[in-house]
């Protein structure tokens, strides 16, 4: 790492700053090479140097939330890492029914204070890991619901001098299935909820049955991402998995969850090529056998 890129932190950054960092500490996969460097920002006047630095220098820089939709490469992530987690973790509750949420913000945390606070509408996401921000990203949903259907917009933070700072509605985020379409480079910093009252015991017992659902369906019981493919329309992606005969096929450490083909799991020390094997397989038998293509749901980010 050069003096100038270690000088720049020691004399600006409030945050930690981390060097040769395994990616697999960071991500529920417990796979993926070493980053470069991993900074954790404490605040926005810390992201704003950071991306300026990173973009006069043309680093090349990659958002983390809770690394609960990732699939790092063997090789790692080269630049720097922008780990949220330390930073933006403030709830500000704007009315009764309106929260200003933190992009590092767990949304377990989340979950449980709207439905302490007897507030519907986010009773799907619980048991969805990682970050505020994150969820956003992805549009995460379950059971019918998705972050689009409570978030009324974001704050944004992006590198270039001119437009610092700003706020995208949901119309702007333009959300669809587990996507958004986010000004490139851009840094979400606190997100916009808007929720409902309704009867706190009728939210804690539809979180009790969606909890259910999932254990029943999805307690895989080893380190992954959750769903690795998109459920094309009217289809199950899991299903045609299945249907085409990988349940339970093993590359090294990976393999095609037993308990739900659309997960793959880390049985020890996977490496991603073995999770990208089986993704190949997976989508080149579903296409061949079943003519369908599957799109993955999982972020695959960094170098062979
Ligand atoms: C056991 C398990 C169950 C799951 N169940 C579900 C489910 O039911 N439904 C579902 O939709 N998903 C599910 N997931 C997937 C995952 O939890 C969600 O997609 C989650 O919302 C990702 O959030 P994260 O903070 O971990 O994001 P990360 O994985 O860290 O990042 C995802 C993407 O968002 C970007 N990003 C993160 N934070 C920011 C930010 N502040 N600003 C800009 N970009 C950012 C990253 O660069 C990356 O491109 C599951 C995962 C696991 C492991």
């Amino acid at each position: 790492m050069s003096l100038q890129y270690s000088l720049f932190f020691i004399h600006r950054f409030k945050g930690k700053v981390l060097f040769n960092v395994p990616m697999r500490d960071y991500t529920s996969f417990r796979i993926g090479g070493p980053c470069d460097v991993m900074a954790f920002p404490q605040d926005e006047g810390d992201l704003h140097d950071l991306l300026q630095f990173a973009e006069a220098k043309d680093f090349p820089l990659f958002v983390l939330g809770g690394g609960t939709n990732l699939l790092v490469r063997d090789g790692g992530i080269r630049g720097i890492v922008v780990n949220m987690a330390e930073g933006f973790g403030d709830m500000r509750w704007e009315d009764e029914t309106k929260v200003v949420c933190g992009a590092g913000v767990g949304m377990r945390s989340l979950v449980m204070e709207c439905a302490d606070r007897g507030l519907t509408g986010l009773e799907f996401a619980c048991g969805i890991p990682g970050s505020v921000g994150g969820a956003v990203v992805m549009n995460a949903g379950a059971y019918g619901g998705e972050m689009k259907d409570v978030v009324e917009g974001v704050e944004v933070v992006w590198g270039r001098r001119k437009r610092f700072r700003g706020f995208l509605s949901r119309r702007e985020i333009n959300f669809s299935y587990r996507r958004t379409e986010l000004p490139k480079g851009s840094v979400i910093v606190n997100v916009h909820i808007r929720l409902k009252k309704a009867d706190p015991g009728e939210i804690r017992k539809r979180m009790r049955e969606y909890g259910e659902r999932r254990r029943a369906t999805s307690a895989v019981g080893f380190p992954g991402a959750g769903s690795i493919f998109k459920n094309p329309e009217g289809m199950n992606a899991g299903r045609l998995i299945e249907e085409v005969g990988l349940k339970g096929k093993r590359y090294g450490d990976a393999q095609i969850s037993d308990v739900h083909a659309n997960y793959i799991v880390n049985l020890g020390r996977a490496k991603a090529k073995d999770v990208l094997g089986l993704m190949a397989l997976a989508r080149d038998m579903v296409y061949r056998i079943k003519g369908v293509v599957l799109e993955p749901e999982i972020r695959v980010v960094g170098e062979d």
